[in-house]
């Protein structure tokens, strides 16, 4: 059967590859939402300055966890990284800010069987590769719903909401799965208030597999206690079916 390809990148450019929508599931047109590839740092406060020159894996903003543009041994990492950030003078390519330069590895969105709409990889993605940061509308207020495209995070000592229903990435089509091969990890960068969400593959992810997170016990105290969803992943180890 011929593939049904209904955009060619979702990203309309924002991402450094394409990153193409098929359904050959059903009916269903190209998901409603505006692509957003970062969440906008707030302006910063601080200047560091960090190093003189080009940062290395001596820079005092590193975590000293990433090396050829991945995470070493991404099974025992801490849940909080730090990367360079507003307050460096450094640039984009510095390779302690690996979380900020966008998805790197092909990906390509396509609707399941029975479970939405999901993310699989066209090549093989080594462990500790970095997906993409997860983005939406940052909301600071507590009253603010959480739905299921919605993460929480934290600023200083104050909650964040970031909401990915009108805004998001590729990453908001992520699914559960109780058996992931991703998983979420926090991310602060100097000069920048913000703790960011970055999705990080935690095995290596062959070509053609989906990629599956853990949302999470909150996420699925919330989901099930209001809309009575229930885990549709089928793994053997499955919590919450
Ligand atoms: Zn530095
Ligand atoms: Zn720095
Ligand atoms: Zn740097």
């Amino acid at each position: 059967m011929d593939r049904l390809l209904l955009s060619d990148d979702i990203s309309n450019g924002k991402e450094r590859t394409k990153i193409p929508v098929y359904n050959d599931y059903d009916d269903e047109g190209v998901p409603n939402f505006v692509y957003l590839n970062r969440c906008v740092p707030e302006p910063s406060a601080t200047t560091s300055r960090c190093c003189p020159g080009a940062c290395d894996e001596n820079c005092p903003c590193s975590s000293n966890v990433y090396k050829d543009q991945r995470v070493q041994r991404p099974s025992k990492l801490a849940n909080i990284l730090t990367e360079c950030g507003p307050g460096c003078s450094c640039d984009i390519d510095c390779s302690n800010r690996l979380s900020q330069q966008g998805v790197r590895y092909p990906l390509e969105i396509f609707k399941t069987n029975g479970r939405g709409w999901g993310v699989r990889v066209k090549s093989t993605i080594p462990s500790g590769a970095v997906i993409a940061e997860y983005t939406g509308e940052l909301s600071f207020d507590e009253m603010v719903e959480q739905n299921e495209h919605s993460y929480g995070t934290l600023s200083g000592e104050n909650d964040v909401i970031i909401n990915a229903t009108n805004q998001g990435n590729v990453t908001r089509f992520i699914n559960h799965s109780c058996n992931a091969n991703v998983f979420a990890v926090r991310v602060k960068q100097t000069g920048d208030p913000l703790e960011h969400i970055v999705i990080f593959c935690i095995y290596k992810v062959y070509e053609g597999q989906e990629l599956a997170l853990n949302y999470g016990n909150p996420w699925w105290q919330i989901m099930e206690s209001r809309f009575n969803l229930k885990c549709s992943c089928g793994s053997t180890t499955c919590r919450y079916s």
